[in-house]
Order: C-alpha cells, then sequence, then structure tokens
C-alpha cells in the first residue's frame, strides 16, 4: 500500500496513529435489515409517512422565512419540495422496499446512492451540484425515519474507542457529544481554526486537523493514520519506518509537556518583573482538570453555551445555579469570568428555532438574542447574581456592538437586585460587569465601552471574523485570517489604549492569545492579562518568563506600523527569536 499525505490546519497538538472511522454528517448512517412480507406494507407506510412530514417540515420552515430573506434561499426550499413530490424519491424507494424486502432507510439510501452517481456523472458542473440537493432532502427524510437519525454522538461509544475520527462537518453540539468517548483524534473536511468545533476539539486536548478538504475522497474506513496536529499532516496508510519515526515524536512531545509541568507553581513574571495575569479559557469539565493541572490563576473566558445544547428545553435558573456554584468549587475558588450565553451562528440548540439567515454569524447571536428572548437571558442573569455571593465571580458579555445594548443590561440586572434585595436574597452588590470587544464598531468605539463597563476583553476569533469579513467556519476564506493584519493590530491597539485612559482592564481571550507566536507581541502592544487555553497555558507561561517587556514595546510597534504581513511576518519572527 502506497502512502500518502494531506495537509489541512492543524488546531491542536499531538500526534495519533490510529485507524479511521468515518461519520458523514450530512448522511446518516444506515443499515439494512429484513422485513417480513406480512410486514411490508406497514414499512411502505411508514416511509410515506416520514415523506409527508418532511414535506410538512419544509412548508412550516418557508412559511417563516422573513420577508427581507433573499430569493435563493426560498428558492432553494421550493426545489427541495418539488424534489419531495418527484416519483424518483417517492416511488422508487417503495419498490425497492417490496423488491428487496428491507427496512425503509436502506432503500432510501440505496436510491439516494443511484441518483448521486447520476448526477456526478453530469458534464455540467451546477448540475453536477445538485446531488447536494438529493442529500438534503434525503437526509431529511432519514431523520424522521430515524427519529433524528443516527448522529455523530450516538454512535456506540465502543465503536470510537481509540478510532481517528473523520468527518465531513461536526457541530460544536456532535463534538460535545463525543467528549467522553476515547477518541485518538478528530479529522475535519470543513472548518477554520477558530471555529467552535475547533476549539471544542482542542478542549479535548484531542489532535485535531480541520479544513483536510476532500478527505472523505481519499481516505476509507479502517484506513491506518498517522495525524500530526501540530503539522496539520495526515499521513494515510504509512509505511512501517514513517510509523516508527512518528511513534519516536510522540514520546518527544509527551516529554516536552511533561517537562512544561515544573512550570505550574512559577509565576508569570517577565524577566524584567512584569507581572502578567494569565488565565484560563474553560468550556467543558474536561477543562476543569487541566485548570487544576496546571495551575491557572484564575478563568477569563467560561463559555456557558454548552449548558444550552443537546437538550430539549433551555435551563431553568436553579440548574445554572447550581452549575456555576460547581465550577467554583470545583475550581477551588479562583477568580472566574463567566460570559453569558454566545448562541447563534454556529452554535445551535435543538429548542431555539432562530430564522432561516443568509449570514447567521451576523445574525441573531449571543447578547442579540439574549435581549430578544429573555427566558433564555433572565435565568441565567439571575443565577450569576445569586452565585456572585458565593466566590469571586465576575460576569461578561460577548458581541456588543453599541452602548445601548450595555443600558439594557444595566436596565435588567438592576430590576433583579431590586427584587433579591426585596426577597433577602443574597447576591454581590458590586458585580464586575465587563464586555467582549469582538465587534469591530466596539473595537473602534472602546473608549466609550471602557467608560461603562469594568474591563473588557478582546475576543480576536470573532473580531478577526468580522473585520477582515470571513466566516470563521469556512476553510475557503480562511487564507485571510491574519491576526497579523494591521487592522486587526490597531484594533487591538486601540482597545488598549481606551482601557488606559479610562483605567479599565483590557484582557485578550481569542484563540491568538494562545499562539505561542504572537505573546511576544501582545505583551508589548500592552497587554497584561491573556486568558488561553488551558492546555497550552504553561507554555504561554514560559514564553512570559523568557521576555524581557522593556524590549518587546518597540518592536511591537515597528510589526503594528509594518507596510505589509510579509514585512509583519518578518519582524515577528525576528522577535520571537
Ligand atoms: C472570540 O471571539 O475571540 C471568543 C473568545 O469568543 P468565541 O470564540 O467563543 O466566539
Ligand atoms: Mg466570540
Amino acid at each position: 500500500m502506497t502512502t500518502f499525505s494531506m495537509q489541512g490546519i492543524g488546531v491542536s497538538r499531538g500526534i495519533a496513529i490510529s485507524k479511521v472511522h468515518i461519520i458523514e454528517r450530512n448522511q446518516p448512517e444506515t443499515r439494512e435489515y429484513h422485513i417480513e412480507e406480512n410486514t411490508l406494507q406497514q414499512e411502505i407506510a411508514r416511509f410515506r409517512i416520514a415523506v409527508s412530514l418532511a414535506r410538512q417540515q419544509l412548508c412550516s420552515v418557508r412559511e417563516h422565512i422573513p420577508i427581507d430573506t433573499p430569493g435563493n434561499i426560498s428558492s432553494f426550499i421550493d426545489t427541495h419540495l418539488l424534489m419531495l413530490e418527484d416519483s424518483a424519491l417517492t416511488k422508487e424507494p417503495v419498490n425497492i422496499i417490496r423488491e428487496r424486502q428491507c427496512n425503509a432507510e436502506w432503500a432510501l439510501k440505496l436510491q439516494r446512492d443511484a441518483l448521486v452517481s447520476i448526477f456526478e456523472e453530469m458534464d455540467d458542473a451546477y448540475l453536477r451540484t445538485r446531488k447536494d440537493d438529493v442529500d438534503h432532502v434525503v437526509n431529511r427524510i432519514q431523520r424522521i425515519l430515524m427519529d433524528q437519525g443516527l448522529k455523530a454522538h450516538e454512535v456506540p461509544d465502543s465503536h470510537l474507542d481509540g478510532y481517528i475520527i473523520l468527518a465531513d462537518d461536526l457541530s460544536p453540539a456532535d463534538t460535545v457529544m463525543m467528549q467522553h468517548k476515547k477518541i485518538a483524534a478528530f479529522v475535519i473536511e470543513h472548518g477554520g481554526p477558530t471555529s467552535h468545533t475547533a476549539i471544542l476539539a482542542r478542549s479535548l486536548g484531542i489532535p485535531s486537523i480541520v479544513g483536510l478538504r476532500r478527505a472523505l475522497r481519499y481516505i476509507h474506513e479502517d484506513d491506518l493514520l498517522i495525524v500530526d496536529a501540530h503539522e496539520g499532516v495526515v499521513l494515510i496508510n504509512p509505511s512501517e519506518a514513517i510509523q516508527t519515526y512518528y511513534r519516536q515524536k510522540q514520546l518527544e512531545q509527551i516529554r516536552y509537556q511533561a517537562e512544561l509541568i515544573n512550570l505550574k507553581e512559577a509565576p508569570a513574571i517577565s524577566r524584567d518583573g512584569v507581572e502578567i495575569s494569565l488565565q484560563a479559557n474553560i468550556e467543558l469539565e474536561k477543562d476543569f482538570e487541566i485548570v487544576e493541572k496546571v495551575g491557572a490563576q484564575g478563568v477569563g473566558l467560561y463559555r456557558t453555551e454548552h449548558l444550552y445544547m443537546n437538550r430539549g428545553s433551555p435551563p431553568a435558573e436553579e440548574e445554572h445555579y447550581l452549575t456555576y456554584i460547581e465550577v467554583m468549587e470545583t475550581l477551588g475558588n479562583i477568580p472566574l469570568t463567566l460570559r453569558t450565553m454566545d448562541l447563534g451562528a454556529d452554535k445551535t440548540t435543538d429548542y431555539e428555532s432562530t430564522p432561516l439567515s443568509a449570514n447567521p454569524a451576523l445574525g441573531l447571536r449571543a447578547i442579540r438574542l439574549c435581549l430578544k428572548e429573555p427566558s433564555l437571558f433572565e435565568p441565567q442573569l439571575r443565577a450569576v447574581l445569586r452565585a456572585s455571593a458565593k466566590g469571586p465571580l465576575r460576569m461578561m458579555i460577548p458581541m456588543l456592538s453599541n452602548i445601548q445594548e450595555v443600558r439594557e443590561i444595566f436596565f435588567i440586572l438592576e430590576g433583579i437586585k431590586e427584587e433579591f434585595t426585596a426577597k433577602g436574597i443574597p447576591f454581590n452588590p458590586d458585580l464586575k460587569v465587563g464586555g467582549m470587544i469582538e465587534v469591530p464598531a466596539a473595537a473602534i468605539c472602546a473608549d466609550r465601552f471602557a467608560q461603562h463597563l469594568d474591563f473588557l476583553s478582546i475576543g480576536t476569533n470573532d473580531l478577526i471574523q468580522y473585520l477582515m469579513a470571513i466566516d470563521r467556519v469556512n476553510d475557503e476564506v480562511n487564507y485571510l485570517y491574519d491576526p497579523l493584519n494591521p487592522a486587526v493590530l490597531r484594533l487591538i491597539h486601540m482597545t488598549i489604549k481606551a482601557g488606559k485612559q479610562y483605567n479599565t482592564p483590557v484582557a485578550i481571550c481569542g484563540e491568538m492569545a494562545g499562539d505561542p507566536r504572537f505573546v511576544k507581541l501582545l505583551l508589548g502592544l500592552g497587554l497584561r492579562e491573556l486568558s488561553v487555553h488551558p492546555v497550552i497555558l504553561l507554555e504561554i507561561k514560559r514564553i512570559i518568563r523568557e521576555s524581557r517587556i522593556s524590549d518587546l514595546e518597540s518592536e511591537a510597534l515597528k510589526i503594528l506600523n509594518a507596510k505589509d504581513s510579509i514585512h509583519a511576518n518578518e519582524l515577528l519572527e525576528a522577535l520571537n527569536r
């Protein structure tokens, strides 16, 4: 067997050597089973009901499309509705059920494969893409047949143990659900390094590569893979010699990580005595253990969206409260910055039906959704206030874009505080409220936000997405994700200056802070509080301890004023040498 390699974007560290299990999220897994002659009619009825439910679902989606939605979205739904009338999808599977005496899912899968192969042979590029429509419609029926379908996380545990998972795409919800399975690595065809799925995969401490385009075409079930997440490389069917080389590399990495543990108790102080507040970003339970292991001084970003995901209804106040208390206790009461819910865009729930949108990342997300849906937001706010009586907790608001949003939040908070005071419910009246600077408008007006809020935290993942107009989950535009772009550096610098002007602390919690390449630059620009993923925290501490901040300032300004990205990269390399 010949070895070949593919290049993607590494989003975490580590090497995995194992067999691959493929999950095609777009095509639920199906298997064939025999249907007895006397129950064939029932099976056919089951299929017909599923088709009619699929029709109802699509009609309901069409009815809820806002009037100003671009025409192509509604015509896309009309096309799918038409396909649901077509005998190729309604009658042919019935014939297959009868002839083969098989279950409806299998008949539908066989018919889907036949249709897709016809589309794939077409010369016309446009017609070739219509196979995606077949898949969308078929998947809708399959999911109904399977009562939600076999989602990635529903694959039995034993099936995933030790496997490398290869998927066309994984939603954050799927990734969260896989956290308890012993997965060796994730390889995903789509997505960028700051997509929420990538961040979650990093949280799980699993070697992960995204943007490995067309991987499903070349990699097959049970192929042996080597995943080098640091380099973003996947080797397919490697020879014995290559496997030995990577096993050696794997051991070296494990040794290096073991050495870093020695820095656990060491302070994050630069050589010239500047103390840096080095905090952790957390989300999943797994992160809590790592925070403890690496001795983080605090949590600069606690993402709370997962509380809302993979369930039928949103959490009630008491559940929020008990979770926060437990998190504080588990973390040993270190300062905790809790970010209020940031659902929307790629983070979706089963119960919150956000209207169909051509640009979900620009839609009803985070604080916008919270202010529109008090039933999602207020239980969280009340719980945060109550939890604030129990430990060093502060609250942070995502996706702010204007001061009016801040006023509205304070108005709601004041109402709850008055109620709590009247009822004698304890809370910290001085709860600090901060905001994320992740929308360019907020960065440009950071001085305003610095006056109204207790602290700011720069979220570079979204800041870069919105500033560069690149969807962070779209691997096709990922080449534009460039933290060194002067526009990005200027907004970071402006935010730091605004914070200084009003004595409002400014932190950074986007993935840029946890990238060893940018640490010295960020310190040189004036940041003194970094919040990074706990798996990388000790490495960032090592860089801080090797830095002399007084030397970094002038170099950082040179990078800020570099004439282009190439020049900025050269200066950055010199700074890191
Ligand atoms: C960010 O946008 O940089 C950030 C930290 O928030 P999230 O990645 O959760 O959107
Ligand atoms: Mg963000």
